[in-house]
């Protein structure tokens, strides 16, 4: 048996057409265009990369999109000033500062400089504070997609034993929380759980979002989980996630591939809770 392959660009791709609808909607309703801005300090070739793709699909989506450049010796004083700019700004729904920042500048300093009903990275702890509780705020994009991969492979999630591999603020324990709150029974695993393979073996999800290239094996995988790789490592080969693809796509059930599964569905995301930032703060109605 085969898995069925979860094609995140397509979901991505039809994500971003519905927000573009949405976004006419908004325009016609509040006279403006939601606006998503994005710092970039330095010139690290992969954050500039990830910062044109955001720049492309906000615009692409029909929102406003403001670039902010900074110079690598960028204070963090400077970055904190640009940040409470943005914040009163009544054209930036959301604010995006990419990381990691250099090393001069404290990087939660200035997550938690960002006004939280702006920060569409979802970061702030505040954010973190709202998932946790179940209110509502902005979770982070990447286990976001990932939640709602695995809604459109799997429907309805109660119930499901998930394994999330990795515990880091921005991915495995927002992706936890997400899971939890879908009604699945959840472990999260990290560097220190004790026999990984056996834990992973009991998931009807599996979420590895590690960094280490193939550290979940095949044999590892109930056959017929769905498995959602959010890993991007680049090795000689190319890029590669944090599951052996060729090796669990023959237990799996569903799999996501590397690239072309979770990383299209983060930007979508990002767009979506850009435009949700502007609904709430217009009191625009969006559809559930
Ligand atoms: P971090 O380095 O912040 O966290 C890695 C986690 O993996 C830690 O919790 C760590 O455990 C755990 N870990 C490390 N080694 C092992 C091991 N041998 N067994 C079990 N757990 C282990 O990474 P991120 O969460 O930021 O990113 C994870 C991966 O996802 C990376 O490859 C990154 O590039 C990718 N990524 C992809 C995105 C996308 O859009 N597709 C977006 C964000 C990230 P401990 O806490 O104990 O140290």
């Amino acid at each position: 048996m085969s898995a069925a392959i979860i094609d995140g660009k397509a979901a991505a791709q039809a994500l971003r057409d519905r927000i573009a609808d949405e976004v006419g909607r908004f325009r016609s309703a509040t006279r403006r265009a939601p606006g998503l801005a994005v710092v970039l300090v330095g010139e690290d070739p992969a954050s500039a990369v990830y910062v044109r793709s955001k720049g492309k699909a906000t615009i692409a989506a029909g929102m406003e999109s403001f670039e902010h450049r900074l110079p690598a010796d960028t204070s963090e004083e400077h970055l904190l000033a640009l940040v409470e700019k943005l914040n009163h700004d009544p054209t930036v729904d959301g604010i995006l500062v990419q990381l990691p920042l250099p090393a001069q500048i404290d990087e939660s300093a200035i997550i938690l400089a960002i006004d939280p009903d702006k920060d569409v990275d979802g970061f702030h702890p505040v954010n973190a504070g709202r998932l946790a509780t179940g209110l509502p705020g902005f979770v982070p994009c990447t286990p976001l997609g990932c939640l709602k991969l695995l809604q459109a492979a799997l429907g309805d999630l109660r119930g499901k034993e998930a394994v999330v591999v990795g515990r880091s603020n921005i991915v495995g324990k927002p992706m936890a929380l997400l899971l939890l709150g879908a009604d699945c029974t959840v472990t999260l695993a990290h560097s220190r759980t004790r026999d990984l393979p056996e834990v992973v073996r009991r998931a009807d999800i599996v979420v590895a979002a590690v960094g280490r290239p193939g550290l979940v094996r095949g044999e590892w995988i109930k056959p017929g989980a769905a498995v959602i790789d959010v890993g991007i490592n680049r090795t000689e080969g190319g890029l590669t996630g944090d599951v052996d693809y060729p090796a669990a796509s023959a237990v799996a059930g569903a799999i996501t591939p590397v690239p072309g599964g979770v990383g299209p569905m983060t930007i979508a995301c990002l767009i979506r809770n850009t435009l949700v930032a502007a609904a709430r703060r217009d009191g625009h109605l969006l559809p559930a």
